[in-house]
C-alpha cells in the first residue's frame, strides 16, 4: 500500500470508527473519536478516564470496581447487548484492516495465521474477502 492510499483511507469516513468502545455510543452521538487499532474513545469517556487517572490515590486500596453489568437491570442489560455486538464488529473490522495491510506487504497466510494462533487455511477463510465496509444505516 502506498502512502497516498493510506492518506485516502484516513479521510474515508468508512475507515473511521463508528462507536466509542467504552460507552458504546455511536459516532453521530459522540462527535469525534480518538481511535487506536482495537478501540476508539469519545471526548466524554476520555475526560472521565483522565479524571480517574489524575485523582489522588487512596491510602489503602478500595474494593474492586463492579463489572459493568452488575448495576444494570435485565432490560438495561438486554438493551446493551446489540451495542456490545457492534463493538465486536468494530474490532473485527480493525482486525481485517490490519490483515489487509499484512497481505499488502506480501506476508503469507501461513505467517498471518500463525500470528493469530490459527492455521493458514483458517486465516485465509476468515480474512480472504478483505475489509467489509460498515454500513452507516
Ligand atoms: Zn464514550
Amino acid at each position: 500500500m502506498s502512502p497516498e492510499r493510506s492518506g485516502e483511507d484516513r479521510e474515508d469516513p468508512r475507515s473511521q470508527p463508528f462507536m466509542c468502545s467504552f460507552c458504546l455510543r455511536p459516532r453521530e452521538e459522540t462527535g469525534v473519536l480518538a481511535a487506536a487499532p482495537t478501540a476508539a474513545i469519545c471526548r466524554d469517556c476520555a475526560a472521565g478516564a483522565l479524571k480517574l487517572l489524575e485523582a489522588p490515590r487512596p491510602a489503602a486500596p478500595g474494593p474492586l470496581p463492579a463489572t459493568p453489568w452488575d448495576a444494570l437491570s435485565n432490560d438495561e442489560l438486554l438493551e446493551r447487548l446489540p451495542r456490545v455486538a457492534e463493538a465486536r464488529d468494530q474490532v473485527e473490522e480493525h482486525l481485517r484492516r490490519w490483515v489487509d495491510v499484512a497481505r499488502g506487504r506480501n506476508i503469507s497466510w501461513a505467517v498471518i495465521g500463525s500470528s493469530l494462533g490459527m492455521s493458514r487455511q483458517s486465516a485465509w477463510e476468515r480474512f480472504r474477502s478483505g475489509v467489509q465496509p460498515h454500513s452507516q444505516t
